[in-house]
């Protein structure tokens, strides 16, 4: 199917990064479930709520600040280096399809990107190492300093609004694709997971690699129950 296709869009979640340690969001255990989320509006409301979100943002950092791409990055990497998958659309906020090699533009970030902040009024970015530094210093939540805006990880948080563009763009390549291949996503967070389905009812051949069954499986060409790793090494390899 990879050879025959023409335009192929890669559609990823947080199963392409365990291998790299980053553990995922719905497996037994994982360490995003033993806190209740901070819902964007108590961010905004109080500023209680954002002390403890950098509090936790800065904890999880630490653990995972060695993370690497993995096999499965790699894998994505060389099929768009072979100029058949125009980007990647993840629902990830790790950075590490950029660390892979890939330029931004060929990253649809979804749910934005964690390595960074940025200010919810005006929009100016925000380095961490400097926010967290402050925020050690003084113990209040970071503020804009150019001005005064709320600063936030420039992650997409529950109840915050995706940015239309990316929507749009991912849209778009989900349309263009004639193979959809989704890689280590539970397919449940909407509207994200609505995209193997439109790119199939547009005539893709949509293929899943999952360890775990999705509620997509019945309507997919080929499920492959597996490790991402080692069938994307493959992959690459035959490229
Ligand atoms: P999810 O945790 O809901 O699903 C991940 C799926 O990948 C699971 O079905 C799991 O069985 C499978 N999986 C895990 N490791 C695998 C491997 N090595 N090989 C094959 N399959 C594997 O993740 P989701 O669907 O992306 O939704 C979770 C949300 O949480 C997303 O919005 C995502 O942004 C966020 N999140 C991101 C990260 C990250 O950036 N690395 C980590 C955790 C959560």
């Amino acid at each position: 199917m990879i050879r025959e296709a023409g335009t192929i869009a890669g559609f990823t979640g947080a199963g392409i990064s365990t291998e790299s340690g980053v553990p995922d969001f719905r497996s037994a255990d994982s360490p995003w479930m033993q806190n209740k989320p901070i819902p964007f509006q108590l961010f905004l409301r109080s500023a209680e709520a954002r002390r403890e979100a950098w509090r936790r943002k800065f904890t999880m950092d630490d653990l995972y600040r060695h993370a690497a791409p993995t096999r499965g990055h790699l894998g994505i990497a060389a099929l768009v280096a072979a100029g058949k998958m125009p980007a990647v659309i993840t629902q990830n906020i790790d950075n590490l399809h950029q660390a892979s090699g890939l330029s931004d533009k060929q990253v649809i970030e979804l749910h934005g990107n964690g390595t960074y902040a940025t200010c919810l009024a005006c929009g100016r970015r925000h380095e961490l190492a400097e926010i967290r530094t402050r925020f050690e210093a003084s113990g209040e939540p970071p503020t804009c300093e150019a001005c005064g805006g709320i600063v936030k990880s420039a992650t997409i948080s529950f109840g915050q609004t995706m940015p239309e563009g990316r929507l749009r763009a991912a849209l778009e390549l989900a349309l263009a694709s004639d193979l959809f291949l989704v890689l280590g996503s539970s397919l449940v967070v909407y509207p994200a997971a609505t995209l193997p389905s439109l790119a199939k009812e547009n005539g893709a051949r949509l293929v899943i690699i999952n360890r775990e069954p999705t509620p997509l499986d019945e309507h997919a060409d080929i499920v492959i129950a597996g490790e991402i790793g080692p069938i994307l090494s493959r992959i690459a390899n035959d490229l």
